[in-house]
């Protein structure tokens, strides 16, 4: 029988198939990016260390979980060890790791499971109480269990966190022990999934698949979807995608006579099975006022659960760059661009530096989704005061390129999305996003620029990748909407 993990079982809990290729056939495990959210929670996991003084790290390595287990006996066998950091067990089949166990005398240990997120979330109840399981099965005698994670109303000095204010516990005993029976029987249910010679059939849908932390194998699922799969009919809901699939309807040209869609949908199901694309004759009122001369604005953010700057919170949203082009009404293009420095808060040099970089001629701004970049820049205002009249002035003046793509075309080359990154490439396929090396989405940019703010150690070539990624995206946009006014 494989034996489970406690990150397997956490997968099983969300798919069953995962849990079966995770043991059976493993896409190589690479190290997490610097400063993506698995980078943070190590670095988390570390900074918790300082709240248990004295306390002895088990080194050995996942796969040395033998001699693991035996030098966690040691170290409990050692009055003078007050905790152990990564403790092994292995109980039912099942190894686990535990991020903190404490001594609490009388022979009693505590739990102490650490996690980079602000709150408790249901999946660390399942995380800690499959950890009680197999710790009592293993003779461990567990007083209690608590949840170790960032407490969201600390507010940063400076310099180094300090991690006694960082991190907050949540004692979660109770709600552990009241679930063992249930981590019994799912563990029942996940040694049979992994009993079976082949993986179980799950119905691949973006909202069970790409919600939360995503899955690793939505190509190896989805490589045999039809073109015209129906997961490409925007805000079809997952348990609509599972009926049909129950049906054995995979393709938009299968969908039975009759079945409901919506106005976007059907047009989706139109220019996908006429392989035509869909240009609404009103398109060209719908461009009315975004100009040119226009602007097209982009802004990078980061929500960083360890803070960095003084007098700022976990997951508070920091904006850290924008880039910014102008096409005159005569054709001509320029391009600004702003990058924070690493060694202090960023925004209000970026808040003068883009006052200055927009011309009192109002001419209109144009984003993508532009409510972000509203919010980005009522937050500004409302921080800085002597500035919040010229950037209330900005905000003003946005309007959204979605809004138009959205409701007057549809490409199959949109492939069911209207992002940025999909549109872009299709409405102008001169440019692309695959030639980026580094930075390639939203979520890259903010883990690289935060990893350069908190070690301190500014990279010019991570430097050059976002100013690359966030100058593209008004490239596109600019390219998008000028491709839209040749439609019209
Ligand atoms: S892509 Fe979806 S169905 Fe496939 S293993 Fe992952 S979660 Fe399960």
């Amino acid at each position: 029988m494989p034996h489970l993990t406690k990150s397997k079982f956490t997968s099983g809990l969300t798919c069953s198939r995962q849990l079966w290729f995770k043991v059976h056939d493993p896409i190589p495990f690479d190290d997490p990016p610097p400063g993506s959210p698995m980078d943070v929670g190590n670095i988390v996991g570390h900074g918790a260390h300082t709240l248990f003084p004295g306390g002895v790290e088990v080194t050995e390595r996942p796969w040395e979980h033998t001699e693991a287990v035996t030098t966690t006996a040691t170290l409990m066998a050692d009055a003078d060890v007050p905790a152990i950091f990564e403790a092994a067990f292995d109980f039912d089949d099942i190894r686990i790791r535990v991020d903190v166990l404490e001594r609490l005398g009388g022979g009693q240990w505590g739990i102490r499971e650490v996690k980079s997120s602000g709150s408790l979330k249901d999946y660390h109840l399942w995380d800690a109480a499959v950890q009680l399981h197999v710790a009592e099965g293993a003779g461990v005698n567990v007083g209690s269990v608590e949840l170790v994670h960032v407490d969201t109303s600390y507010v940063h000095a400076g310099g180094e966190p300090d991690w006694s204010q960082l991190l907050m516990a949540e004692d979660i005993t109770t709600d552990c022990r009241n679930m063992l029976a249930d981590v019994a029987d799912e563990i029942e249910r996940q040694h049979a999934t992994l009993s079976e010679t082949a993986p179980p059939d799950v119905h691949p849908t973006r909202s069970r698949c790409q919600s939360g932390f995503g899955c690793d194998y939505w190509d190896r699922c989805t490589a045999e979807m039809p073109d015209d799969w129906v997961q490409l009919l925007p805000s079809i809901r997952g348990n609509s995608i599972e009926e049909l699939a129950d049906q054995g309807i995979h393709a938009m040209s299968d969908l039975p006579p009759g079945y409901r869609l919506n106005g976007t949908q059907q047009r989706v199901v139109d220019a996908t099975l006429s392989a035509e694309p869909y240009v609404s004759p009103d398109i060209g009122n719908a461009l009315h006022n975004f100009g040119p001369p226009a602007y097209y604005l982009d802004f990078e953010t980061m929500r960083p659960m360890i803070p960095v700057y003084p007098d700022t919170s976990p997951a508070e949203e920091i904006v850290f760059q924008w880039s910014l082009h102008h096409l005159s009404a005569d054709g001509e293009v320029s391009h600004r661009e702003f990058l924070g420095p690493i060694n202090e808060d960023p925004r209000r040099a970026l808040a003068e530096a883009l006052i200055g970089a927009i011309a009192d001629d109002g001419a209109p701004i144009l984003a993508y989704n532009a409510s972000f970049e509203a919010r980005v820049l009522r937050e500004l205002a409302d921080r800085f005061d002597n500035l919040a009249e010229p950037l209330r002035a900005i905000e003003r003046r946005l309007l959204d390129l979605l809004v138009p793509v959205k409701s007057h075309t549809y490409f199959p080359g949109y492939k069911g999305s209207f992002s940025l990154k999909t549109v872009g490439p299709t409405l102008a396929p001169t440019y692309s996003y695959d030639d980026l090396e580094g930075v390639a989405v939203g979520t890259d940019a903010s883990a690289a620029y935060w990893h350069m703010v908190y070690t301190g150690e500014d990279d010019p070539e991570i430097r050059e990748a976002l100013l690359a990624y966030c100058g593209l995206d008004t490239d596109i946009l600019m390219a998008v909407h000028q491709k839209l006014i040749e439609l019209s």
